[in-house]
């Protein structure tokens, strides 16, 4: 086959389904509201829950460590790219959130890959949520490792695939609040199972770190947990870009001697880990911001079920409402940013095939009104096109 024959019928593939994407040009995003060309639209799309990412302090801290130690860091920390800011962050997040240690990569995606790859081997088992985040599926899917998964949130189906294997060393996936669904792991159930069955468990909490629980420490504090690992992102509720692996010292020796990620690609920027130390003591007192986002959450669902709108049943800041079908749900989608509203049209391969979603993030700076509005154009455009 030719390369252009391949290129122009995968593309063609996607076309065909409603199912193309493409990508907008943002010209500025200030969270609550962003730019697109000259147009101002209200923002529920940013996982940016608490606007942090414009925060004044944390830019100043941002703009500081850059006097301070440049815009790179130079080369991997295992040669000069792990420096005594990198050190600092590291363990000021394990303090917070009650771990031995915790180790820094430049991305939750990247995270996810060496968690997983650098873990399990072959003959080892996965049991992973039907619905975990791609980054985690793909991982397994590299690894050597058998990967079996689990319907969602079902003990009942994770239980009968771990009884059903024999193991030598296995580990359970799951999310704090997942990330397509908005809905959570029933994460202390899923600790039982785990011991257990001598399993370890990881919990990729990208969307529950700073927005739940006491100081924010996520979905694993809120129901008293601690899995042996713990991934959290900086890329959401802390404004900034990179993540963490929450483990034990013997976990953190070992990465440090295996994970191809950490060996080969260079480290965080300097003035970033600076910026993050700085976002994270603003999280931790972030309790003003973290009531706004759950009044909003409820007043979202409030309004929603008086107009009698279908939700998934998600109790989290990420709201979804099923369309029928992917045509639709870019119908809707294009509606409301007509309208001046920016959501999501989930689709096919994000979610399972035949079940788009609009996803809309709430955000701790949305007025009320902002929420009514958005609510009424949905139910405006379902009175038209549905029923
Ligand atoms: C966003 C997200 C990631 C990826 O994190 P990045 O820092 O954006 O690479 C991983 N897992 C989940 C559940 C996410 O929502």
């Amino acid at each position: 086959m030719k390369w252009e024959d391949f290129l122009t019928y995968e593309l063609n593939k996607r076309k065909l389904g409603f199912l193309f994407r493409k990508r907008e040009v943002i010209k500025n995003n200030i969270n609550r509201f962003i730019y697109i060309k000259n147009k101002k639209y209200i923002n529920f799309s940013s996982n940016d829950y608490f606007g942090f990412s414009i925060n004044k302090n944390i830019i100043k801290s941002f703009k500081k460590g850059i006097d301070k130690y440049g815009v790179g860091s130079g080369s991997s920390g295992h040669i000069i790219g792990y420096t005594e800011i990198h050190k600092k962050l590291e363990k000021s997040l394990a303090n917070w959130l009650g771990y031995e240690e915790s180790l820094l990569f430049n991305s939750g995606y990247s995270a996810n890959q060496s968690i997983i790859s650098t873990l399990m081997k072959k003959g080892d088992f996965i049991f992973a949520d039907k619905l975990i985040h791609a980054s985690l599926i793909e991982a397994s899917f590299f690894s050597r490792a058998n990967l079996k998964r689990f319907l969602h949130n079902d003990l009942k189906s994770l239980k009968y695939m771990l009884s059903k294997h024999v193991v030598r060393k296995s580990l359970i996936v799951t999310e704090g609040i997942f990330s397509m669904e908005g809905d959570s792991a029933p994460i202390k159930e899923i600790k039982k199972i785990s011991r257990d069955f001598n399993s370890w468990m990881l919990v990729d909490d990208s969307h529950g770190i700073g927005v739940i629980g006491e100081e924010g420490r996520g979905s694993c504090f809120l129901h008293n947990v601690k899995p042996e690992l713990l991934m959290i992102t900086f890329s959401k509720s802390i404004g900034i870009n990179g993540a963490a692996l929450l483990c034990s010292r013997q976990v953190k020796e070992y990465f440090i001697q295996y994970s191809k990620n950490l060996i080969y690609s260079t480290s965080m920027i300097p003035a970033q880990a600076f910026a993050i130390l700085e976002s994270v003591k603003h999280i931790k007192k972030a309790d003003n911001f973290r009531k706004k986002l759950k009044d909003n959450v409820k007043y979202f669902r409030k309004i929603s079920e008086k107009y009698n709108l279908p939700l998934l049943n998600s109790l989290s800041q990420i709201q979804l409402i099923p369309i029928k079908n992917d045509f639709l749900c870019l119908e809707i989608f294009e509606f409301l940013k007509e309208n001046g509203f920016l959501v999501q049209a989930i689709r096919y391969p994000t979610v399972p095939i035949g079940t788009p979603r609009i996803r809309i993030t709430l955000l701790s700076s949305h007025s009320f009104i902002d929420i009514e509005h958005l609510i009424e154009l949905i139910y405006n455009f379902f009175n038209r096109h549905v029923s």
